[in-house]
């Protein structure tokens, strides 16, 4: 006797959609295939006309670093916004260290030690850099299993002060200093991520908008040109290949980026990329008319119908493997109260939405299939961040992390679904079709219907790149 089977579903798994069900037993998936060949469970849970769905992994959280930055509050950022996660269908994420000038090691430390006991789902820890002394601590921060380092290039000045790091932001020489000693750990080699937007002449275009009195999302939208990306990816990206270190480009927004990103992995440079799930199911438009206003400043800056189209593309041409949320523990006492172009730039705890919207607006309108949403919300992610095939995929020998779909369910979104610490949401009334009716964590049920029903403990992942 196993110790679960689902059955009668249908599962994506990373090669195809097999009628049929999973087997699990010790948390781990042992069998996966047609529903004759299942055999017995101590329990068994009929799934008809549902969809049996890999675990996703959020590759880009920032828990802690919202209306505080502190490991307290990321402590309680744990424990309150991963049940969004868990309800949303999301089994691990990946989440940055504190904004912090600490030390590496003592800053993943103190990181994973707010995660362990309170976080609900599994988790792996980007370390981010923001100091030049920083650099001499990779290798250090890669042998408690850091594999994925964070860099805000595309912030300076006052605005990169702000942040914790030195007026001229990440420059090159940073960078490159951090490529070196991440070369020179014996270490499996990390992912280098860059928030690539050039921000010199993003931050004098801020100023004159400001002073002509644009304010509205179109007008932020406008304030980053749409080379302000590529720019960077270029500039880092060569860096990082130099000593053969793939950079992953986090929240790309920009149908250029893309196009310029394609010619590079062409030419054998590897470029990871990663989208949004706001840029993929919103424009700046779409919030204007929706009335979202101040609530919708994102950094980078949610763009036009033209660049969702090729994001979409991306996803299913393999340029973008990779979607996140960029969720941060923001409410609105850092939003409202401040004029357009002071407010702090970040959307809030997105983790409950990702699904649901990407059904709506990618598998409903036809923009991609099951297979091909798997591979960049489930093991896209877990390969980047090297927890594949531990993570990522249903198929035997992974963890038996999955998720039941109802494909036809609608519903409205809003902030009355969020058992996170929102008190606002950019989806209020937004109409959807998909819902996620349970999700299981290493084989265990821990969320149906939009409720936990059982805390299971979210282990740190360690993992090493393949
Ligand atoms: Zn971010």
């Amino acid at each position: 006797m196993k110790d679960l089977i689902l059955k009668n579903g249908r599962v994506v798994t990373p090669t195809q959609v097999i009628e049929g069900g999973v087997v699990v037993h010790n948390g781990v998936i042992e069998f996966v295939g047609a529903d004759s060949e299942l055999g017995r469970a101590h329990q068994e849970i009929d799934v008809k006309g549902m969809i049996i769905f890999p675990g996703m992994m959020d590759p880009h959280c920032h828990l802690g670093s919202g209306d505080e930055r502190s490991f307290e509050f990321m402590k309680e950022s744990f424990a309150q916004d991963t049940q969004d996660a868990l309800i949303g269908g999301v089994t691990s994420i990946a989440t940055t260290t504190v904004l912090k000038p600490d030390p590496l090691p003592e800053n993943y430390k103190n990181t994973l030690e707010a995660g362990v006991g309170q976080s609900h789902v599994d988790f792996k820890i980007t370390s981010v850099v923001t100091r030049d002394h920083h650099v001499a601590d990779i290798p250090e921060v890669m042998e408690l299993g850091c594999s994925s380092f964070k860099f805000y290039t595309g912030y300076c000045g006052c605005l990169a002060e702000k942040m914790g790091m030195n007026p001229d932001g990440i420059p090159p020489s940073v960078f490159y200093q951090a490529c070196e000693f991440a070369s020179q750990s014996s270490r499996p080699r990390p992912i280098m991520m860059i928030h690539a937007e050039e921000p010199t002449v993003r931050f004098m275009l801020a100023d004159r908008f400001k002073e002509s009195g644009k304010n509205t999302l179109l007008d932020w939208a406008e304030h980053s040109p749409e080379w302000s990306e590529s720019v960077q990816v270029y500039q880092y990206g060569v860096i990082a290949h130099q000593f053969h270190l793939p950079l992953y480009v986090v929240h790309i927004s920009k149908a250029h980026t893309i196009d310029f990103i394609r010619g590079l992995q062409q030419q054998g440079y590897p470029i990871v990329g990663e989208t949004l799930v706001s840029f993929l199911s919103t424009t700046a438009q779409d919030l204007m008319d929706r009335k979202v206003g101040i609530y919708g400043k994102i950094q980078p800056p949610i763009r036009y119908h033209s660049d969702q189209e090729v994001l979409w593309k991306s996803l299913v041409d393999g340029v973008v493997t990779a979607i996140g949320t960029d969720s941060i523990p923001y409410t609105s006492k850092y939003k409202d109260h401040f004029p357009f172009w002071e407010a702090r730039p970040g959307l809030n705890i997105q983790l409950l939405d990702s699904l649901p919207l990407l059904l709506t607006e990618g598998i409903h309108k036809g923009r991609l299939d099951y297979l091909q949403l798997a591979k960049v919300v489930a093991e896209g992610p877990a390969r980047h961040f090297s927890v594949f095939p531990q993570k990522g995929a249903i198929q035997p020998g992974s963890d038996a992390d999955f998720i039941v779909i109802d494909p036809d369910k609608e519903y409205p979104l809003g902030r009355h679904r969020s058992l996170g610490h929102n008190d606002y949401s950019i989806w209020e009334g937004k109409k959807v079709k998909g819902e996620v009716v349970q999700t299981f964590l290493r084989g265990q049920l821990v969320a149906q219907q939009g409720e936990i029903v059982s805390h299971a403990k979210g282990e740190h992942l360690k993992g090493g790149r393949i």
